[in-house]
């Protein structure tokens, strides 16, 4: 069937400027990591990336390593992308990134000038476009001299094959020195990367104070913990939950009975606030100004209709933050 996007899509999605720079993006965005790989139901995939945009999700993160199989995740978004969003590519953001493990021998992973110029040529091939929005470092490389990297990022954006470009997973110190070198360039970084979730805080060390205090923006990834934040594994384990259905990166053991108790107060304090846990786990990361956007993944697009609930409140009393610090501690 053919595709319309929906002409109300811009009616309620609120769009924050990220850091200093000119762009804005929605408060909420979608990652491609799991659910669009060739082992995925291509029209649930389709689905997905349609109810976004009906709904002003104007952000889509990809990676080269996507899948799976490692790549799938680009050449599908590809597919949707010629079939049902001919003439939009300038109403979306689309990020791409480099830095895992991707391709056998020693130019296939980590860092350097020769893995990312062709990976993200690669990435360019599989999606059918000419540039993305954001090309990122996936994670920093102990053995390439930062300054080889970030002149990648820089000839990249100068070849005219990303606009902007992005860190992740670097920690507070290795942002700042990156920051310096890419200011030097004179291809200022967009955004951060990192993961960030009410189980996984460490970007309150430090980080966040880096990039505010750098006019730069950032979009937590993982904001459920990887679906652990909502109500489904309060009583047991879904057959299609991820931890039933993937298990490589969540699986049975994160399921501890300290963690499910933790689960199960939050969720009756989201029951408190008239949310759902999932509502309040986005809620609670979208309440600091410093975040740009939350980074959500779906496998069903009923779950991203329910996740943008959270979007009508994100405030949280003094009360309800010590709550939640209680029971995170
Ligand atoms: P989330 O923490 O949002 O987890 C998403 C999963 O939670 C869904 O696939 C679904 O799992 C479940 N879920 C989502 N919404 C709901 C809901 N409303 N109610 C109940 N369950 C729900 O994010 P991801 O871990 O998927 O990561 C998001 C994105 O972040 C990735 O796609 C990727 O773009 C990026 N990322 C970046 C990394 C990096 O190193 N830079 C690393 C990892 C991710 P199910 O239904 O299957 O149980």
């Amino acid at each position: 069937m053919t595709y319309q996007p929906s002409p109300t899509r811009y009616q309620n999605m609120p769009y924050r400027r990220c850091g200093k720079s000119g762009l804005k993006l929605p408060a909420m965005s979608l990652g491609l990591w799991h659910n669009f790989g060739y082992i995925n139901n291509f029209e649930n995939s389709r689905k997905l990336i349609q109810t976004a945009f009906d709904h002003g999700i104007t952000h889509f993160d990809l990676a080269n390593n996507y899948g799976p199989p490692p790549g799938t995740a680009e050449e599908v978004f590809g597919r949707i992308l010629k079939q049902d969003f001919n003439g939009y590519r300038d109403e979306m953001i689309i990020s791409s990134k480099a830095g895992y493990t991707m391709w056998d021998g020693p130019y296939g992973d980590w860092g350097s000038k020769k893995y990312l110029v062709s990976s993200l040529d690669q990435s360019l091939k599989r999606m059918q476009l000419d540039y993305v929005d954001i090309f990122y470092h996936h994670r920093p490389d102990p053995e390439t001299p930062l300054e080889e990297t970030m002149a990648a990022l820089d000839l990249i954006v100068r070849q005219g094959k990303a606009l902007y470009v992005g860190l992740s997973n670097y920690s507070a110190g290795e942002t700042l020195k990156a920051i310096n070198i890419l200011n030097g360039l004179g291809t200022p970084c967009l955004i951060h990367q990192p993961k960030y979730s009410m189980f996984e805080r460490w970007v309150e060390g430090g980080l966040l104070d880096v990039l505010e205090q750098n006019g730069i923006g950032c979009i937590p990834f993982s904001p459920l913990a990887q679906g652990l934040l909502t109500d489904k594994y309060l009583h047991g384990i879904p057959q299609d939950s991820r931890v039933a259905t993937s298990g490589v990166f969540l699986n049975e053991q994160h399921l501890t009975s300290e963690k499910l108790d933790k689960i199960k107060r939050l969720n009756e304090l989201a029951f408190s606030r008239n949310q759902k846990l999932a509502h309040m786990a986005l809620s609670w990361i979208l309440k600091d100004d410093r975040i740009t956007t939350v980074l959500i993944g779906a496998s069903k697009p009923e779950q991203i209709k329910d996740s943008l609930e959270a979007l009508k409140n994100t405030k949280f009393s003094q009360e309800e933050i010590a709550t939640i610090n209680e029971i995170l501690a």
